[in-house]
């Protein structure tokens, strides 16, 4: 099925046959330039707007919007085309906008602190719905005078584990909808494949791996796929990729109680990071709860203290605030229908 964002040019021109040619151009613009959607398409005839609306449909149906309390992260809830839901988060900082999207409806690499790992593996999505979620994210960002400048792939699913879409979609924010190459991030378990693929197209995306271990005993626990791409071989795949990209790599490191926020964990870490000819950035999250997950995040004290020691030792590390935790932010939350107390606009 032809959908509006999952169109190609080939396909909208066959969709406009009995047009004059510049439609096309028009048509590619109001889409991707503008954002708009073809009934807000003032330079074309009315009547091919209202055909435009049949001929091109959304494949996202919104079932809920919530916002934060603040009004910074606004979370969207999705409706896909044979029923699965996704998310995708738009957060509003005062530098920039940023909307994290979603790869898979679910994931299959079962990471047991994840929501999304918990529900299991649905489906792929295509580069038109990932698509998609930028540019929806991006009106209502528009709605709020802002624009949107980056996209992080870390929302629901591995971006690794569908690579051809993936990459369609950062072809086209990159080419169509204007993002530059540096400010899209792919996030990956640490598939070291697609990690050698990514360093070999030709975009220079960032690269964040959610690495929360440097010891493949803790890694094989927390992270299954390590048992198939250990921590060893895995650096050596980010180190390939840093010099044939020369961007930046982050290592994401959600902090566990007890379990990965150990003096002898950040020493680990803070070595690996050292190790690179540019230092690896970490990006400590506190662990979001989840049902399936009986351990807890660290607390405030313990991730400043894990914080400062990694940055005493020589690494380049930031908290992430923890985003939107009051409307279930943590990957998966809302689409797994888990319970939810906030304000909810509509
Ligand atoms: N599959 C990709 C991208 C999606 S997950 C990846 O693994 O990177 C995005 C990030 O959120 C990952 O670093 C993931 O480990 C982290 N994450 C998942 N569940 C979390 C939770 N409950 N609390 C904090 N971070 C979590």
């Amino acid at each position: 099925m032809i959908t509006r964002y999952g169109a190609s040019r080939d396909e909208l021109q066959n969709l406009l046959l009995n047009e004059p040619r510049y439609r096309v151009d028009q048509v590619w613009k109001g889409l991707y330039t503008e954002l708009n959607a073809p009934e807000d398409m003032t330079a074309l005839p009315k009547a091919l707007r209202a055909q435009l609306v049949d001929l091109l449909p959304n494949s996202l149906t919104l079932v809920e919007e919530v916002i934060s309390d603040d009004d910074t992260t606004i979370k969207f809830l999705w409706q896909l085309d044979g029923g699965s839901r996704i998310e995708t988060v738009l957060m509003i900082y005062p530098d920039r906008a940023t909307v994290c999207v979603s790869t898979q409806a679910g994931c299959a690499m079962a990471c047991g602190f994840c929501a999304t790992g918990q529900a299991g593996f649905t489906r792929h999505l295509t580069a038109g719905e990932i698509v998609e979620q930028v540019v929806r994210a991006s009106q209502r960002a528009k709605a709020m005078d802002r624009r949107v400048s980056n996209v992080v792939y870390m929302g629901m699913g591995e971006p690794l584990a569908n690579e051809e879409p993936v990459w369609e979609s950062i072809v086209r924010l990159h080419e169509d909808v204007g993002l530059s190459a540096r400010h899209l991030t792919v996030s990956t378990v640490g598939i070291i494949p697609g990690i050698n693929r990514l360093a070999s197209r030709p975009l220079p995306v960032n690269l964040a791996v959610s690495l929360h271990a440097a010891n493949d005993n803790l890694r094989d626990a927390l992270v299954p796929i390590n048992r198939r791409y250990p921590i060893k071989a895995l650096m050596e795949a980010c180190n390939g990729f840093l010099e044939s990209k020369n961007r930046r790599l982050t290592f994401e490191w959600a902090l566990i109680d007890g379990v990965n926020d150990r003096p002898s964990d950040a020493i680990e870490l803070a070595q690996i990071c050292r190790s690179f000819r540019v230092p690896a950035h970490v990006n400590l999250i506190p662990l979001n709860p989840t049902p399936g997950y009986e351990v807890r995040g660290s607390s405030r004290n313990q991730v400043q203290a894990f914080c400062d020691q990694l940055v005493g030792m020589g690494a380049n590390a930031t908290i992430r605030r923890n985003r939107g935790t009051d409307i279930a932010a943590a990957c998966g939350q809302l689409a797994a229908g888990q319970p939810v107390q906030i304000s909810r606009s509509k």
